[in-house]
């Protein structure tokens, strides 16, 4: 049988299986397997040759039972519908999981960056937000970065959401520059949390993170920050790094600096000049401690996931281990632990930016910091509690399963208690 790779249908098969265990009632299964709204744009640019190019944009909000949609906005050539829809589904799991009064949402435009010009990208930024309008605001729906967006994006947005709304509202957006109120400690929040993370996991396995190998996909601002974070704060090796055009290897580890050098000089870490050139696939396989899939979704599947040597599976990414793999990770005793725990540390960022920009008063970056542990170190607690109450009762289960049970029992009770079902 071909594997489901529509990640939207991968979020159902996922919700279905806790559904399923939790005994959830029908009403609410129905609820939560769609997004409440779901909106598409159709965005005319004005380009760099004068001419009017029109681009497709997709909002969604998934559930905002517990507090307003909250959720990044990507740009990429291949975006869909359904990619918006699954990473919205997982935005209200994981702001469920970390307990934020937050619901979940995102947005997408369908573009490539890398052919766009700086004017290009602000006009395609400022458009998304005038379609968008009337949908969005600091308690309807805050946007965020993610996949080739950025802090400059966030900052054109929110200045054209001010314009449109005739005020400042800098709390519509967040991951902003902190000239224009971001927050300390945004920019690495979410390789920061997945540290702790790998903290919390580590001593779970018996590993020491000082001793640890690591290997991680993708070098953008997930990837490059848990590459530079698991050295610092660990001393970890990490032997392997990819970008969309390949890997590169080194036995003793590779060094932080060069690397960003390589990709700043030749847009690749594959630049890299004496490490040992493979592909994402071989990556995946490496004999490593750790691997953090920090790119896109699928990467693991049930046809490469037999090879996977690590002993930690941190997933950095969001979906990037398909439900197929999941079992055969499980039989294999890999320890994979789930996006929406693992990469929470952007949305908590998120949340307490938003904090500081709706109260106005600022934080220094280690207040962030402990509070960002504090949040991430409980949800694995949280996690590991709710799996062992299931084994305890005989039911063996992943800890995505476990992930999926505390939060879709929190946003399921909170529909409840608002009369949704
Ligand atoms: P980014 O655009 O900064 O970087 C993406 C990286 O992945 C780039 O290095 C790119 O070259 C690489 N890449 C793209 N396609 C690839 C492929 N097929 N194989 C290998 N590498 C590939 O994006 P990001 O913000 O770092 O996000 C990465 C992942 O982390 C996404 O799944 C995103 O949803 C998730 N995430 C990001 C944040 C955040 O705060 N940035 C928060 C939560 C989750």
């Amino acid at each position: 049988m071909v594997e489901e790779l529509n990640p939207f249908k991968i979020a159902q098969v996922q919700l279905g299986q806790a559904a399923e265990l939790m005994k959830l009632d029908r009403e609410a299964h129905q609820i939560l397997g769609e997004p409440l709204r779901t909106f598409i744009f159709n965005i005319p640019v004005k380009m760099r040759d004068t001419r009017t190019r029109v681009f497709t944009g997709f909002l969604v909000h998934y559930n905002d039972a517990r507090g307003p949609c909250k959720g990044g906005i990507r740009f990429h050539p291949e975006e869909t519908l359904d990619t918006v829809k699954a990473l919205a589904s997982w935005m209200t799991w994981k702001t469920a999981l970390a307990d934020l009064p937050f619901g979940g949402g995102k947005g997408g435009i369908v573009c490539d960056t890398k052919k766009l010009n700086e004017l290009e990208l602000e006009n395609l930024s400022r458009g998304y937000i005038r379609a968008a309008a009337k949908f969005m605001g600091p308690y309807t729906d805050i946007l965020a970065p993610d996949v080739y967006t950025n802090p400059q994006i966030m900052a054109w947005m929110v200045d054209e959401y001010s314009e449109i709304m005739g005020r400042n509202e800098f709390a519509a957006a967040t991951g902003k520059p902190l000239e224009v109120w971001g927050s300390q400690g945004r920019n690495d929040s979410t390789a920061m949390g997945a540290m702790y993370v790998m903290r919390e996991a580590a001593k779970h396995v018996k590993i020491n993170p000082k001793t640890a190998t690591v290997a991680i996909q993708g070098f953008g601002n997930a990837g490059n920050f848990a590459f530079m974070l698991s050295k610092k704060m660990f001393g970890s090796r990490v032997v392997a790094v990819s970008d969309s055009q390949g890997a590169i290897y080194s036995k003793n580890g590779l060094d932080y600096k060069k690397v960003v050098e390589a990709k700043e000089r030749r847009h690749t870490v594959q630049a890299y000049p004496d490490a040992q050139k493979i592909t994402n696939e071989e990556l995946l396989a490496l004999d490593v401690d750790v691997l953090i899939p920090a790119a896109m979704e699928n990467q693991v599947t049930k046809s490469n996931a037999d090879n996977v040597k690590a002993k930690i599976l941190l997933e950095l990414a969001n979906g990037p281990v398909t439900p197929e793999a999941d079992k055969i990770l499980a039989e294999r005793k890999v320890f994979d632990l789930p996006d929406f725990l693992v990469n929470a540390g952007g949305v908590i960022g998120s949340y307490f930016e938003w904090l500081q920009n709706i109260s106005g008063y600022y934080w220094k970056a280690d207040e962030v910091y402990r509070k960002l542990d504090e949040i991430m170190t409980r949800s694995f607690r949280d996690v590991m509690e709710r799996q062992a109450e299931y084994t305890k009762a005989g039911k063996h289960i992943s800890t995505r399963t476990a992930a999926y049970t505390i939060s879709v029992d929190r946003v399921a009770k909170a529909m409840k208690y608002r009369g949704w079902y």
